[in-house]
């Protein structure tokens, strides 16, 4: 076997290792590791794609992310709140459409009310969204930022049973250089340290393509993940947004590069965390119409159709160009179907599609962090 192919079947693999699969740019080479990243996927995951009906809950944020197009300087954003009626109607129509699981994602708030809202909102949906094909309702992740443990523990209490929190990068450096003093790296591993053991799974990731990051920092990542008790990942390209103060730094790479080094980290992290769920993000789309199917054809397994009412999804703008602004979840429902039938795989309908990775962990008890 050639070197490339040495790499693809090592387990283990290194910091060296991974900075030559995430540099791969020749058509043949990148084709190598795709199918290499789609053989672990199936083997290890299934074949299936999973659906996470996403709600953007609110635009209303506390931090102030050099990156975030909702960041709370920005006195630009016109902010809302959906009320518990636009969310109960988004959750039992993502019952009905048979997608398994929704996210409940937005900015960052702690005070009681909202912690209490979102316990509400959480028991409500669970027992409203049960059907004979889905008994137990749908599988609920949440995506609310750094909270203290005992939030963690009253909203997984309440049933929510996942949590996401990017990382945004494991370089100190990078991450200063990308967020304001009050927020830090210590902290951000301490929540997800806390996650885990309010019993969580715990989802985390990166951005990909932030001036100044290097394979080496993407390599890193990776490592973390894979030392850690991490069961999903959802990375996406940093795309700039006009009124943050990234907004203006000059883009390090080609949109070109950056989009294939994303979809490099994505058979990267499959061949280095094999039984974990990994995420083809709206992010990829915005640099390309099909890029969340590509980043289904390189190794990813979860999507997550947006479910936000049309008039709130303008003021939930991360990042320039997002993609599907006026796209209603009724027309986005057959849309996606038909983008993932693309790649040649099908939707899990009704099931919650929790990845391997978590019972793996739990059986092995004592993973720490
Ligand atoms: N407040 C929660 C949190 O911080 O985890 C959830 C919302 S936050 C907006 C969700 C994710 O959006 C972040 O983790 C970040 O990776 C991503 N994001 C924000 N701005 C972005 C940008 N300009 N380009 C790409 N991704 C971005």
């Amino acid at each position: 076997m050639d070197q490339l192919g040495n790499l693809l079947y090592k387990e283990n693999l290194d910091r060296d290792d991974l900075v030559r699969l995430l540099a791969l740019r020749g058509p043949a080479d990148v084709a190598r590791l795709r199918s290499r990243a789609l053989e672990v996927m199936r083997a290890e995951v299934g074949d299936s794609v999973y659906y996470r009906g996403l709600i953007e809950l609110s635009n209303v944020c506390a931090c102030d992310c050099n990156y975030c197009g909702i960041r709370a300087s920005n006195g630009k954003v016109e902010r809302y709140t959906l009320s518990d009626q636009v969310v109960m109607d988004a959750a039992r129509w993502c019952a009905e459409a048979g997608y398994g699981s929704l996210v409940l994602q937005a900015g960052e708030r702690s005070d009681p009310a909202f912690r209490d809202r979102v316990s509400h909102l959480v028991r409500r949906i669970r027992a409203e969204s049960a059907l004979p094909g889905l008994p137990q309702g749908l599988g609920i992740t949440l995506s609310l930022g750094e909270q203290p443990l005992e939030t963690y523990r009253q909203w997984h209490e309440a049933g929510a049973h996942r949590y996401l929190l990017r990382i945004e990068t494991t370089d100190p450096g990078l991450f200063a250089r990308i967020h304001p003093p009050a927020q830090t790296l210590e902290a951000r591993k301490q929540a997800l340290a806390d996650l885990a053991a309010a019993g969580f799974l715990v989802g985390t990731g990166v951005m990909i393509g932030i001036p100044g990051q290097t394979l080496e920092m993407l390599a890193d990542d990776i490592l973390f993940f894979r030392s850690h008790p991490i069961d999903m990942i959802g990375m996406g390209p940093w795309l700039p947004h006009d009124d943050t103060p990234m907004g203006a730094w000059p883009q390090p790479m080609a949109p070109e590069d950056q989009l294939q080094l994303s979809l490099n980290m994505i058979s990267a992290v499959r061949l280095a965390c094999p039984d974990v769920n990994i995420a083809a993000t709206t992010a990829l789309q915005a640099m390309v119409p099909d890029g969340r199917e590509r980043g289904l054809s390189h190794g990813a397994n979860v999507t997550m159709p947006n479910l936000t009412p049309v008039d709130a999804r303008s003021n939930y703008k991360l990042y320039e160009g997002k993609p599907c602004m006026d796209e209603a979840k009724e027309e986005c429902r057959g849309c996606l179907m038909g983008r993932v039938e693309s790649v040649g795989r099908t939707v899990a309908l009704n099931q919650w599609g929790d990845p391997p990775a978590f019972a793996r962990r739990s059986a092995e008890a004592g993973e720490a962090w």
